[in-house]
């Protein structure tokens, strides 16, 4: 999104130190405007502007919960996502330019795109299972799903049914193998559900945007320092944020390569970031049971919505060619079938990662 200008008396409206001086565009964010305040005592702040697409009441509630409950935890609270009230005493503030809120800045850290080591995507890992570990006695069920359904496999299966019956664009003739590969998983695409519908799996507090840019980094010792963008935090299953960060960071290709030889598992990117996870929060041992069909559920949710929107014209992700979306889902179900080919290695690997434990 690009980022547009803000009035510094928006800054005023916080509970800052000092007066705001400067109020500059920030980061790489993907879909809030980010701002970087600072004041006349030198301090400094990250001021947002909420993407609409929120309901901005639900999820300021959700962050302020889980922002204030991992405070009372973390001895290090400047290393920690802060977030500072208005004078008001309102967890954002609004007015006709948008919604804004405001964290401190945690001072010397950066942001990465891509892991450019194993380490990278290891230190994600310890921060997302930090935070896990952090809200583990927090009460998920209290928050509210700024998405609803959002990882209810079996939901994105009704709606793709529904989508491949209207055919809309005649699309469904073209990708016959595809809608195959799609219908002879969806036994298995929604074990997950009925795991966490019997409470075999416990609720937890998921983030659900577990990618490397969401984590803050040291510059000077690249470690972890924190996870950031909890817009979407909701109750849901570790297997959800662990499972989608594997699809994303544990695999060798872009996630529209048109050559699907390329697309295989890194088995050093699995093994690092489930060592990071598995060293900094505890799962149950029918967690631990279900990692790996974390990662084939997550991936092949994901292979499904792609082939969705495919067959319904294009009218969620954006895309920047016809088949683009269509790409997309093919990556997605060739590194579903590496993982079920691979299953039992990568549970290999988790198991010495647990006994080095
Ligand atoms: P988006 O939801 O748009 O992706 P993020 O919440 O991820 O926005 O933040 C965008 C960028 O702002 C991050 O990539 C990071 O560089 C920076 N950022 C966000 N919060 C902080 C913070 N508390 N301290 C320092 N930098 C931050
Ligand atoms: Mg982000």
């Amino acid at each position: 999104m690009k980022q547009q200008s803000v009035d510094i008396s928006i800054a005023e409206k916080f509970m800052i130190c000092g007066s705001p001086i400067s109020v500059n565009s920030y980061g790489n964010g993907h879909i809030n405007n980010t701002f970087l305040v600072t004041t006349d005592t030198n301090k400094k702040y990250i001021l947002q502007r909420i993407s609409d697409a929120f309901d901005i009441n639900f999820l300021m509630k959700n962050i302020n919960a889980v922002t204030s409950f991992m405070a009372l935890k973390s001895d290090n609270p400047e290393r920690q996502m802060t977030l500072i009230h208005t004078k008001t005493d309102k967890n954002f503030y609004s007015d006709k330019t948008g919604n804004f809120r405001m964290f401190t800045f945690v001072e010397n850290s950066i942001c990465l795109e891509m892991p450019e080591t194993t380490s990278d995507f290891y230190e994600s890992a310890v921060a997302f299972g930090k935070f896990q570990k952090m809200l583990e006695d927090f009460p998920a069920k209290t928050l509210t799903e700024p998405i609803k359904n959002f990882h209810n496999t079996p939901d994105r299966y009704r709606i793709f049914k529904e989508t491949l019956s209207a055919d809309k664009m005649g699309r469904a003739k073209e990708v016959k193998d595809e809608i195959e590969f799609a219908l002879s998983h969806e036994e298995k695409g929604s074990v997950l559900q009925s795991l966490r519908d019997r409470g075999e799996l416990p609720l937890r507090v998921t983030h659900n945007d577990t990618k490397l840019n969401n984590v803050l980094f040291d510059k000077n010792t690249r470690k972890s320092i924190c996870v950031i963008d909890l817009d979407t935090v909701m109750p849901g299953l570790s297997l959800y944020d662990y499972g989608d960060a594997i699809r994303y960071g544990a695999q060798t290709a872009s996630e529209d390569e048109k050559d699907l030889s390329k697309v295989n598992i890194d088995f050093d990117m699995f093994r690092a970031f489930t060592k990071g996870y598995l060293s900094s929060c505890d799962l149950t041992e029918n967690e631990i049971n279900n990692l790996v069909l974390g990662a084939i559920t997550m991936t092949l949710e994901c292979g499904v919505r792609f082939l969705t929107d495919y067959l319904d014209g294009d009218n969620y992700f954006k895309t920047n060619y016809s088949e683009h979306n269509l790409d997309r889902c093919r990556t997605q179900f060739k590194l579903v079938s590496e993982l079920e080919k691979n299953t039992d290695k990568l549970n290999g690997i988790i198991k010495e990662i647990l006994s080095d434990k």
